[in-house]
C-alpha cells in the first residue's frame, strides 16, 4: 500500500494534519509529493524573495521526511492544471493508493483541488482532505443566524468561547517509518522561476528556525507585544509571518506556546493580544472563503467600485521607491524593497498613503505588495489594503484619513526607525523629522530629501470628495 502526502502551503512535519493521517497506517508505504507552479507563481505575483524562501522551506522539509522514512519528490507543472496531471501521472507511477493534503482556500487553489479529487476518484484512488491551516474550519464559526461574521470583534469573541471550550489539537510529527531506508532524497529542482535572496538572519528558513522562534517569542516578548507592537524601530513583533504564510509553522503550535507560557492568554492577559493577531488571520481566511469574490480582487463594499481613482505614474513610482518626500512613507517602503517584509504599522500607514493621498486604487498597492513580501498571504493582503482602503469588511470608515505626519510623531517619536531608512535625514533633528522641508525652511538648511509629492490636507479633501461622490 503507498500513501501520497501531496504538500503545498504546508511545509512542515510537527502538526501537519494530512502527514500525520497518512502516517497512521504502520503498514502503509509514505511517500510525499511537492509541484511547482511557476506559471500560477507568476500569475499570482510571488514575490521572488518568496520563491527562495519556499526553496529553502522545501529542502528542509525533505530533509526532516527523509529521516522519518518518508521520500520528498518534486514535480514541476506550469499552471494548476498541469499540476492535475502530474499528481495522476504521479500516482500512477508510484501505484499511490491514497492521498493526503491539507485544503488551501483561494479559489484557484480550491478549483485545482476540485478537479484533483475528481481525477482520484475516477481513477479509484481515495482522497482525504484536512483544515490545516487555521483554528477552525471555514464555516464553523458563525453568527446566531449561520452566517460568517462580517465584523471582527464579534467574530474573535467567537474564536475565543470556541477556544475555551475545546482547543484544537497539535499532532505530533511521524515516527520514522518501520522498514523504510532513511535519508532519501529524491533530486529537488531549482524552480524556474525568478528567485532572490532574502536575510537569513531575520528570516532564517526551516521548521526549527520557526519553532526556536516561537519559543523564544511567547517567553517574554509575547507580554511586552501590547506596548511594543506599534514602533517600528523595535522588534516588538514576532516575525513569524512568513513561516505561518508557507505553512512552516502552524497557527495550533502558536496557539499552544502561547498557552503554555501563559495560561491565561484566552482570559484576557497581555498575551492574548498577539493571539488576537492570529485571530485576525483566521478571520480574513474565513471571509475568503465566505465571499469568493475577494481573491478576484472585488471590493467587499459595493459602492467603492464607482471611486474614480487616479492615474499617476510619478505618484505611484515615488511610492514604490520610497521617494514621497513623507519620510514615515518612504522609510516603510525602503524596508519593503530591502527586506521584503515591512512592519504592520507601516504597511497601514504606506497604504493609507496610496490610496488616500494618491487616490490611486488599492489593487495596485496589493498587487505591488504582494510581490515584494516574503510573508506574502492573498487572505491577510487582501484584508489589509481592503481595510486601509476603507473597502472591507470592518474596514477603517472612508472619512478617517491617517496623517502621515502625525502617525510618524506618534509611532516613531524619535525617528530613529527614519533615520535607519531615510539616511538623508541622519543630521535632521527630533523635532524636524517629520516633517524635515519644514524644519530646513525655519533653518535655512539644504536637504537632499524630495519635497512632499502631495500636500496631506489638500489630498485628504480630495479624497473625500471622490468617496462621496462614489457613494452617492
Ligand atoms: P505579529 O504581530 O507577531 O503577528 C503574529 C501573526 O499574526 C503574524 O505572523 C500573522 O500571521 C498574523 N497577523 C498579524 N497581523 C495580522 C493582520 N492584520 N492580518 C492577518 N494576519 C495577521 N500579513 C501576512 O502574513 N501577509 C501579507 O501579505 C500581509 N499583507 C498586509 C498588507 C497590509 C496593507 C496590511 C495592513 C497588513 C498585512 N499583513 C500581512 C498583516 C500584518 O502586517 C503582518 O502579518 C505582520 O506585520 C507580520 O509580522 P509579524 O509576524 O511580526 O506579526
Amino acid at each position: 500500500k503507498t500513501h501520497l502526502v501531496w504538500l503545498r502551503n504546508d511545509l512542515r512535519i510537527h502538526d501537519n494534519y494530512a502527514l500525520h493521517a497518512a502516517c497512521r497506517d504502520a503498514q502503509a508505504k509514505v511517500i510525499a509529493l511537492f509541484i511547482a507552479t511557476p506559471g500560477q507563481w507568476q500569475k499570482h505575483g510571488m514575490a521572488p524573495r518568496q520563491a527562495e524562501f519556499l526553496w529553502h522551506s522545501l529542502q528542509d522539509v525533505q530533509a526532516a521526511l527523509a529521516q522519518k522514512g518518508i521520500a520528498l519528490y518534486q514535480e514541476t507543472s506550469s499552471d494548476f492544471a498541469g499540476a492535475v496531471e502530474s499528481l495522476m501521472a504521479f500516482c500512477k507511477k508510484h501505484h499511490v493508493e491514497r492521498v493526503f493534503y491539507n485544503y488551501q482556500y483561494e479559489v484557484n487553489e480550491r478549483d485545482r483541488d476540485v478537479q484533483a479529487e475528481r481525477e482520484l476518484n475516477k481513477a479509484d484512488i481515495e482522497v482525504q482532505g484536512f483544515d490545516d491551516s487555521l483554528l477552525f474550519a471555514p464555516g464553523t464559526i458563525q453568527t446566531g443566524g449561520q452566517a460568517m461574521y462580517k465584523v471582527f470583534t464579534p467574530f474573535s469573541k467567537a474564536v475565543i468561547k470556541r477556544l475555551q471550550q475545546e482547543l484544537p489539537v497539535c499532532v505530533n510529527a511521524p515516527a520514522a517509518r518501520e522498514g523504510a531506508p532513511l535519508a532519501r532524497k529524491p533530486a529537488l529542482k531549482k524552480f524556474d522561476y525568478p528567485c532572490q535572496g532574502y536575510d537569513q538572519t531575520l528570516f532564517p528558513a526551516g521548521e526549527d528556525a520557526a519553532l526556536k522562534r516561537l519559543r523564544q517569542f511567547c517567553k517574554t516578548p509575547v507580554g511586552e507585544y501590547p506596548d511594543r507592537r506599534d514602533i517600528p524601530a523595535q522588534d516588538g513583533t514576532s516575525r513569524l509571518s512568513v513561516y505561518l504564510a508557507l505553512g512552516v509553522l502552524s497557527p495550533r503550535q502558536c496557539l499552544h506556546r502561547v498557552l503554555a507560557e501563559h495560561p491565561q492568554a484566552l482570559d484576557g492577559d497581555r498575551a492574548f493580544v498577539w493571539l488576537n493577531e492570529i485571530i485576525w488571520r483566521e478571520f480574513y481566511r474565513h471571509l475568503l472563503v465566505a465571499w469568493p469574490a475577494l481573491c478576484k480582487h472585488q471590493p467587499f463594499v459595493d459602492w467603492t467600485r464607482n471611486i474614480r481613482w487616479q492615474k499617476n505614474d510619478r505618484h505611484l513610482q515615488a511610492w514604490r521607491e520610497g521617494q514621497t518626500g513623507y519620510p514615515i512613507v518612504d522609510a516603510a517602503m525602503r524596508q519593503l524593497k530591502t527586506l521584503g517584509w515591512m512592519h504592520n504599522r507601516l504597511r497601514m500607514i504606506s497604504a493609507s498613503f496610496l490610496v488616500k493621498d494618491l487616490l490611486l486604487d488599492w489593487r495596485i498597492g496589493e498587487r505591488h505588495f504582494i510581490e515584494q513580501l516574503i510573508d506574502g498571504d492573498l487572505a491577510a493582503n487582501n484584508g489589509g489594503w481592503q481595510w486601509a482602503a476603507s473597502t472591507g469588511t470592518d474596514a477603517a470608515p472612508y472619512f478617517r484619513i491617517f496623517n502621515p505626519t502625525t502617525q510618524s510623531e506618534r509611532f516613531d517619536a524619535g525617528g530613529d526607525f527614519i533615520r535607519r531608512w531615510v539616511p538623508e535625514l541622519k543630521d535632521v533633528p527630533d523635532n524636524g523629522i517629520h516633517a524635515p522641508h519644514e524644519w530646513a525652511k525655519k533653518n535655512q538648511q539644504k536637504l537632499a530629501y524630495p519635497a512632499p509629492i502631495v500636500e496631506h490636507k489638500a489630498a485628504r479633501k480630495q479624497t473625500l470628495d471622490a468617496f462621496e461622490a462614489a457613494k452617492n
